[in-house]
């Protein structure tokens, strides 16, 4: 079966085309919509990464990557918030802990809608989040920078570092309760409509068996350094939407130089040793970036005047890929990243 016939990815499109992407630029200065939520959990969507034996589609890679694609392509802010739910299912289908059979088939099958809060684990050893053991369980102090989707998701993975410097991820239920408040939604450049907060935890309880996973903190940053040395795909798909607003005499070639570096970085992306390659990977991901700032001001020039409409579509875009530079950013990719832009314009 090719990619484009397989049935989530034909799910997405018909997502995409029917639903998301002609609502995308009200949705964009309103919210995203609990409608939007609902209809992805119908899809099948939030069980793309799940074991078949919980109700999920184990999809293969590429096939995840091209929903991505499709999702971010059509409206950044839904692509966002239901993107956060994977590593949640991901983490859970690894857990041989209790947790997992009693969330991961609720997830796979989109009953339940999780979110994330764990990017502040990458400041270590700074130590935003801390964890401590209290009686049974266990508690959690200190602050989340980000979590995106609350009052659209139903639980969070949380995460903090324990004392002994494990990284600790345990699943809370996302609403406001004793030694958790979230601030008000921040306004921000894009991706207002995802409804990030940040979040307050002043001793938060955590009973045992809520926690998914916990191991020595450079165990787990040995396995999520890599991740953030990949291209992102929602970086494509952003590409694609905003090339659609050129004209063909001019998109034509940006689209060509897109489509081989796609890819290269998917075919490194599936390499077996997920280390390797570092800066092979950091670069295609700085090139993807150029191309993707490229098509998205191409896009703004083509629409002219109009284009700075609040409700124009190639402004929505430039100010979503905007977003994606800084999304998942490390100290490391940072810095490839500035090397890059301060190379001499060829
Ligand atoms: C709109 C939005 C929504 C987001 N939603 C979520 C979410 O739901 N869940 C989630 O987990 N994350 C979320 N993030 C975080 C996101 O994934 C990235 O981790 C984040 O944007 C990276 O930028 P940063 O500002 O944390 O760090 P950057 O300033 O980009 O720095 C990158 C890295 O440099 C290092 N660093 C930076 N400052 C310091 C310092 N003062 N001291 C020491 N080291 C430092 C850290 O290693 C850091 O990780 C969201 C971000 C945005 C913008």
């Amino acid at each position: 079966m090719t990619i484009s016939a397989h049935p989530l990815v034909v799910r997405a499109r018909e997502l995409a085309d029917g639903l998301l992407s002609p609502a995308a630029e009200r949705v964009d200065q309103e919210g995203v919509p609990v409608s939007h939520i609902e209809a992805i959990r119908r899809s099948g969507l939030l069980g793309l990464n799940a074991p078949v034996a919980y109700g999920g589609s184990a999809a293969p890679a590429a096939v995840v990557r091209e929903t991505a694609e499709i999702l971010a392509g059509a409206c950044c802010s839904t692509w966002f918030v239901q993107t956060q739910h994977h590593t949640p299912v991901l983490t859970l289908a690894k857990a041989e802990l209790p947790v997992r059979d009693r969330l991961l088939g609720p997830l796979a099958k989109g009953g339940l809608l999780s979110g994330v809060a764990y990017a502040h684990l990458r400041s270590y050893p700074l130590v935003p989040v801390r964890v401590r053991r209290e009686g049974d369980g266990w508690r959690f102090d200190g602050t989340v920078p980000w979590y995106t989707g609350w009052g659209l998701n139903d639980v969070i993975l949380l995460a903090g570092v324990t004392e002994d410097d494990e990284a600790l991820f345990a699943f809370v239920e996302a609403r406001e309760q004793p030694g958790l408040r979230p601030s008000e939604p921040m306004r921000l450049a894009a991706l207002t409509a995802s409804r990030t907060v940040s979040l307050d935890l002043d001793g938060l309880r955590v009973p045992e068996d809520a926690v998914a996973l916990r191991t020595p903190y450079e165990d787990w940053a040995a396995t999520d350094r890599p991740k953030t040395l990949n291209a992102n795909p929602a970086v494509f798909g952003i590409t694609e939407a905003a090339l659609a607003l050129v004209d063909d005499e001019y998109a034509a070639p940006l689209r060509a130089r897109t489509g081989e570096v796609r890819r290269r970085a998917y075919a490194l992306a599936d390499h077996p040793v997920p280390r390797e390659h570092a800066q092979e990977r950091l670069a295609l991901r700085a090139e993807a970036f150029t191309l993707m700032r490229t098509a998205t001001t191409a896009a703004v020039v083509s629409g002219g005047g109009r284009a700075m409409s609040v409700t124009g579509r190639a402004q929505r875009l430039a100010r979503e890929a905007l977003f994606l530079l800084v999304q998942g950013q490390t100290a490391v990719s940072r810095t490839a990243h500035l090397e890059r832009l301060a190379e001499r314009p060829r």
